[in-house]
C-alpha cells in the first residue's frame, strides 16, 4: 500500500552466495554449441545451460511488510534515508475479503525466486518467512542485502490499497533520493521501464489507471526501502488489493507465476 509501503529491511541469511559483479558478469551466449565435435580436450564441460540467462547474477527480492507486524514494532521511528525519520514499517493493506498484502508479497516473492533461479540466478530474500518482525525488517534495513553483497539489483514487491472507485492496475516506483546517487537512480529508471513493459505485455494486470497518468511510473523520495539502496532497485505495486478484479488475480497462483516470469524477463533484459 502507499502509506508506509516503504518497508525495508533485511534478514541477512547466512551464506549469501557470492557472485560476479554486474560489471564483470557477461551475458550468456545464445548461439548453439557446436554439434558433436570430436574434442581432444578431455575436460568435461561445466558450462551452464545456454538459456540460463542469469547465471552469475544475484538478485535481491524484498517481500514488503511482514505477518509479524505489531504496533509496538511497526511504529517506532527509524531513519528514512534522506535525513528524516519515519515508522519502522506499516502493516500493509489487504483485499476486501481479507487476503493480506504481506502474505501476497511473500507468495509472490516465492514465485519470483523460483523463476529467477530457473534462469540460473542466485536469489537473496530480505525475509524468508511471514512471521518475523525483526528490526532488520524496518524500512532502513531492507536494502542491506543489496548493499552488502555483490547483488545486481533489488525488486521490492508490494500491492496497493487504494479505495478509489475503479482504481486498479500496477505501477512501478523509483526513488528520487537513492544513496547510490544519480547513476543508480538512472539505472533504476531503466529497470522500472523493463519491468513495466514486461508486466504490461506478459500479464493480465494492466497499467495503473490512477498512478502515473497512464505511465505506471511513480517517483517518490519517502521510501526508505529504496532510499538506502546503492545499487539499482525498484518497488513494484503489482495492483490494487482493494479492487475486486485485481484481488482475484492476487489470489491466483497462475497470475503469480505469470507476474514472476514477466519480472524475470525484465531482469534478463535489464542485465543483458
Ligand atoms: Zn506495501
Amino acid at each position: 500500500m502507499l502509506v508506509g509501503c516503504s518497508v525495508a529491511a533485511v534478514l541477512v541469511a547466512g551464506g549469501c552466495a557470492r557472485v560476479a559483479t554486474a560489471a564483470s558478469a557477461s551475458p550468456m551466449p545464445t548461439a548453439p554449441m557446436s554439434v558433436a565435435e570430436p574434442s581432444s580436450d578431455p575436460t568435461p564441460s561445466t558450462s551452464p545451460v545456454p538459456d540460463a540467462a542469469l547465471v552469475g547474477r544475484t538478485i535481491v527480492i524484498d517481500p514488503g511488510h511482514t505477518g509479524g507486524w505489531s504496533k509496538k514494532w511497526g511504529y517506532h521511528k527509524v531513519p528514512n534515508g534522506r535525513g528524516g525519520t519515519k515508522a519502522c514499517n506499516s502493516s500493509g493493506t489487504a483485499t476486501n475479503r481479507g487476503y493480506s498484502e504481506h502474505a501476497y508479497n511473500f507468495a509472490q516473492a516465492q514465485a519470483l525466486a523460483t523463476a529467477l533461479r530457473a534462469q540460473g540466478a542466485t536469489v537473496l530474500l530480505t525475509r524468508t518467512d511471514d512471521r518475523t518482525a525483526s528490526n532488520k525488517l524496518c524500512v532502513n534495513h531492507r536494502a542491506d542485502l543489496l548493499n552488502s553483497t555483490p547483488a545486481d539489483l533489488m525488486i521490492s514487491l508490494h500491492a496497493d490499497g487504494d479505495l478509489g472507485r475503479g482504481h486498479r492496475g500496477f505501477h512501478v516506483i523509483v526513488s528520487t533520493a537513492m544513496q547510490g546517487g544519480a547513476g543508480v537512480i538512472s539505472e533504476s529508471k531503466r529497470l522500472a521501464t523493463d519491468v513495466r513493459n514486461a508486466l504490461q505485455t506478459k500479464t493480465a494486470m494492466p497499467r495503473s489507471n490512477y498512478i502515473g497518468k497512464g505511465t505506471a511510473y511513480s517517483f517518490r523520495s519517502d521510501l526508505g526501502t529504496l532510499n538506502f539502496a546503492r545499487h539499482p532497485a525498484v518497488m513494484i505495486e503489482l495492483g490494487n488489493m482493494r479492487n475486486a478484479t485485481d484481488a482475484k488475480l492476487f489470489t491466483s497462483a497462475g497470475f503469480r507465476t505469470q507476474a514472476a516470469e514477466a519480472i524475470t524477463s525484465a531482469v534478463v533484459t535489464f542485465l543483458s
